[in-house]
């Protein structure tokens, strides 16, 4: 049998989950160990997000993230289905109150058309008949936008994992990766382990790893919060399914909107 090849991914987030298991399903001697620091996966951003399936309206046509993310829903979506994970392809409206925010409505329009994104300019009657609580000039409909669960998913890419041999650790806090040995070391209080590749894949703390362990990546992670509220039972009917705002272009975030948790 060919020598096992050592992988260290570091983060129990859907990013070192997914890569983990692109890595395994690329060659069977991959041996792959997921250091978390949490006794869970999907604690941070992962598991505490707005639970969208996003549909790839919004991204430059020919960027990349325009191509992974319409890519990105088709595979979700069958794996959701192959694993049974929860998820809905409820659609969503993204919709335009002032007539200011036309011009950008309609050039998210032209960007989803251009991404190969079904999405379709919808006038207030039929944005009521969608969403009856929505009130706006003009929306735009993304009928394959959807929820999932993203700590179910990344639950069931654990257990994949695992049934495939590989380990995922947890209470694993990884301090630095001393690449000065032949082969690179992870260290932390209670771990110190050489590998032949690390991949750092610790979200929000991914630059600092990076930089403790020598490098020097020209970039900084900004970090943003989100916060959450839910609706009481009796005002649930607000919100069908999921109602955005056309976002400020002035900002890389999406606005505040509601959505349906699946
Ligand atoms: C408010 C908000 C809403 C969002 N909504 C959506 C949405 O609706 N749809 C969507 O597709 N995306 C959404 N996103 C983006 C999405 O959540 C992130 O892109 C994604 O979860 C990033 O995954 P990750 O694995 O890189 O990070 P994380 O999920 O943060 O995972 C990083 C992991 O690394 C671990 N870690 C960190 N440091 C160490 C260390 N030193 N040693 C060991 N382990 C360590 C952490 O404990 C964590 O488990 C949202 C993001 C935010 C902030």
């Amino acid at each position: 049998m060919d020598t096992p090849i050592r992988v260290v991914v570091i983060g129990g987030g859907i990013v070192g989950l997914s890569t983990a298991r692109a890595l395994g399903e690329r060659a069977e001697r991959y041996r792959i160990t997921v250091l978390e620091k949490e006794d869970e996966v999907a604690l941070h951003q992962s598991g505490r997000n707005s639970g969208v399936l996003h549909s790839g309206v919004y991204y430059v046509p020919g960027s990349l993230k325009a191509r992974l993310c319409t890519d990105g829903l088709r595979q979700m979506v069958d794996f959701c289905l192959e694993h049974s994970v929860p998820h809905d392809i409820c659609g969503k409206v993204i919709v335009a109150t002032k007539t200011t925010e036309l011009p950008y409505l309609h050039e998210i329009q032209a960007r989803g058309e251009a991404n190969g994104v079904r999405c379709r300019l919808i006038d207030p009657e039929e944005l009521s008949r969608l969403e009856p609580a929505a009130r706006g000039v003009q929306a735009l409909h993304v009928p394959d936008a959807g929820i999932v669960d993203y700590s179910a998913v990344c639950r069931a890419q654990r257990d994949l994992l695992s049934d495939d041999g590989h380990e995922v650790a947890f209470g694993a806090e990884v301090e630095l990766v001393d690449p000065s040995g032949r082969t690179p070391r992870v260290r932390g209080e209670d771990i110190d382990m050489s590998a032949d590749a690390v991949v750092n894949c610790a979200g929000l703390h991914a630059d600092r790893i990076a930089r403790a362990s020598g490098a020097e990546p020209d970039m900084l992670i900004v970090p943003f919060r989100g916060i959450f509220y839910e609706l009481r039972e009796e005002a649930r009917d607000l919100c069908r399914n999921l109602i955005y705002p056309v976002p400020d272009p002035e900002y890389p975030f999406l606005g505040v909107h509601l959505t349906r948790r699946t």
